[in-house]
């Protein structure tokens, strides 16, 4: 998928994922039946479409108004509507998340598969498209039902649980989609680079230019960044499944960010070639545009974060202490993968983390534990912060302080040496010599308010700085105060 992103992320979302997002959901909760009606709709091509969202509640999916009733004939009764949707038209069933139960709280939703063909007639209508800035070349547009009987044996998983669902599912597609987004980066960098490479400024490719080759290499960098860190988290989804809670949002919350920064710093890159919708680099345009989708779809990236913060306490209490480390294929791309295990799919990682531990167990550098420098031959450690071979970090003098009016001290910067008493060479700081207090022009709001001085320099005491009129300094230019 990341080479069709690469290509064009319309025919990405429209032609791949689209089913993909839909159809793990009931990979994940299904039921046998139910797994195998999807599997041979993909499998003759058809399409699945997923209506989890709402125009009006957006990532709060508790607040879901779209509602499966069940009646007193034991049939649920579809009503609501789902305004942005791809690939509704084209899709032959549609995975819907619904409001089950009239009670607030996170079982009263579940998630329903419709199949198309068994909604009776004039029960439901489509919705037009809204005009969106990217992602044009995608079928959206909503549907809307109106006492529409469906079959109870439509729902995905058991009554209530249809947060839960989407929430594991979404493990899945929010590390998988922000992985195929990299395919964008790489088009947008290539494009630069080919736009880069044949212009020439003072005498030379611009890619020659310092600037512009430090912004291209870290790009690149950035690049290889998500690619690795992706590739990663969703290998991690077959081997880890336990931790994929915390790789997921992780993912999405720092990728997709990786991404939209990269892509803002080569359209800067482009200059003015960036608004031409002529010629090689404008597919620039629409890539960006395109890839904006990164931040917000399936997910809002804050939304990523406020799910990662209340793990965090327990991942500081338990995800230290012995833990194996992680499977060495999760880093080997040639290695096989074992089908994705959705019954380890959990809504919370419980503590458990262990991409900071290295083969054998380990922790990385920078982790709690990690290793000590080398003893020297009579076996003492370094002193704290230095290790064996590197220079002692100095810190400098201070060019200048603030005092607390804010005025600036100066303080001359190589002051000579003196000795202390106890053997401590230090630096000693002279205050410059005051300046006399400057003439205030006529007429320039001033008038009747002090100068600007500083007043320790001046020779007075400390404290009467802090006793100053707040007045002086709040005075405007027009003379008003
Ligand atoms: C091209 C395209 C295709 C789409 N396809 C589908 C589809 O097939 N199926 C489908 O169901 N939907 C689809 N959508 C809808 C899409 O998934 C929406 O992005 C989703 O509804 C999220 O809503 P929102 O982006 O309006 O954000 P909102 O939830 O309205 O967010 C608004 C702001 O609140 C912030 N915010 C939200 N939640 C939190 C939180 N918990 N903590 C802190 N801040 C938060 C966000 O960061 C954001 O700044 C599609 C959208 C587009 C553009």
């Amino acid at each position: 998928m990341r080479s069709v992103y690469r290509r064009d992320p319309c025919l990405g979302l429209g032609y791949g994922v689209s089913s993909f997002i839909a159809a793990v959901n009931v990979w994940a909760a299904g039921s046998e039946e139910q797994c195998r009606q999807v599997a041979g709709l993909l499998l003759k091509n058809r399409k699945v479409a997923v209506a989890h969202h709402e125009l009006a509640h957006g990532n709060d999916m508790v607040g879901t108004e779209f509602e499966a009733m069940p009646g007193p004939d034991g049939r649920l009764l579809l009503n609501g509507r789902k305004e942005v949707v791809t690939n509704i038209r084209r899709a032959d069933a549609v995975v819907m998340f619904a409001r089950t139960d009239c009670g607030p709280g996170s079982r009263s939703h579940s998630q329903i598969l419709v199949d198309k063909a068994r909604i009776p007639d004039g029960r439901m209508r489509y919705l037009p498209r809204y005009s969106t800035v990217g992602m044009r070349g995608v079928q959206l547009g909503g549907m809307e039902f109106q006492d529409c009987p469906l079959p109870a044996d439509t729902m995905v998983g058991p009554q209530g649980h249809g947060l839960e669902t989407a929430l594991k599912s979404f493990q899945v597609t929010r590390t998988t989609l922000v992985a195929m987004f990299t395919g964008i980066l790489d088009t947008a960098l290539r494009t630069t680079l080919r736009h880069l490479a044949s212009r020439r400024l003072y005498g030379r490719p611009v890619t020659e230019l310092p600037e512009v080759h430090s912004v291209l290499a870290a790009t690149h960098a950035d690049l290889l960044l998500c690619d690795a860190f992706s590739t990663v988290a969703a290998r991690a989804i077959h081997l880890a499944p336990a931790e994929t809670a915390i790789y997921s949002s992780a993912v999405k919350f720092f990728v997709s960010k990786v991404l939209m920064d990269a892509m803002h710093r080569l359209s800067t890159l482009l200059g003015a070639h960036f608004y031409v919708r002529e010629g090689d680099h404008a597919i620039f345009q629409k890539l960006l545009r395109d890839n904006q989708l990164a931040g917000f779809g399936r997910a809002a990236r804050a939304a990523c974060q406020m799910q990662l913060l209340p793990q965090l306490p327990l991942l500081a209490r338990r995800s230290w202490r012995g833990a194996e480390a992680l499977p060495e294929e999760l880093f080997r791309l040639d290695a096989e993968l074992p089908p994705v295990p959705f019954e380890r799919l959990a809504v919370s990682a419980g503590g458990r983390e262990r991409l900071k531990l290295l083969a054998g167990g380990r922790l990385v550098r920078g982790a709690r534990n990690r290793p000590q420098p080398p003893r020297d031959p009579a076996g003492r450690r370094p002193p704290h912060g230095r290790t064996a071979g590197t220079r002692r970090r100095v810190r400098a003098p201070p060019r200048h302080r603030t005092d607390r009016r804010g005025e600036l001290r100066h303080l001359r910067p190589h002051a000579p040496l003196r000795e202390r008493p106890g053997g401590r060479r230090v630096r000693r700081t002279v205050a410059r010599k005051p300046e006399p207090p400057r003439p205030v022009p006529q007429g320039s709001g001033l008038a009747g308010g002090r100068p600007r001085q500083n007043p320790r320099a001046a020779g007075q005491p400390a404290r009467t700085a802090s006793r100053l009129p707040r007045t002086a300094s709040l005075r405007r230019v027009d003379g008003t105060s």
